[in-house]
């Protein structure tokens, strides 16, 4: 999509400071970290959010995961703990609509959902 910043992230036409990238996906540290590692985990392929993923995407949102998962230990975060957030929606503070799986940790966390 042309005015997606993450498509422009993923294409290299915004820089971004990327920590890993594959086929399917490409994780960079987040603009404005909200703990010590912030990570965003991003499908290379446009979906605007939860709400349309299709249930040919199911292999593709588990990568997601296998790769924040590898991410939590290259950054020395699996064993503390680690948070993986996924806003959907404006109500939830979903700001780039482009479907991306937040990696946050490095320092302890309130239970808060809110
Ligand atoms: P969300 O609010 O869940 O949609 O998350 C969007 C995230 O993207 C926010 O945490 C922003 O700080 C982050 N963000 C926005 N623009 C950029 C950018 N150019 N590079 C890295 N992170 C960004």
């Amino acid at each position: 999509m042309t005015d997606c910043i993450f498509c422009k992230i993923i294409s290299g036409d915004i820089p971004s400071t990327n920590v890993y990238k594959d086929g399917q996906t490409t994780a960079f540290r987040d603009i404005n970290p909200a703990a010590p590692t912030h990570i965003l985990i991003v499908p290379n392929k446009h979906i605007d959010s939860v709400n349309v993923l299709g249930s040919d995407d199911e292999s593709l949102i588990g990568h997601l995961f296998t790769v924040a998962k590898q991410l939590a230990a290259q950054e020395g975060i699996a064993d503390g703990g680690y948070r993986l957030i996924v806003n959907t929606g404006e109500g939830a503070g979903q700001t780039v609509p482009h479907i991306h799986l937040h990696l946050l940790g490095g320092a302890p966390m309130k239970h808060s959902m809110g």
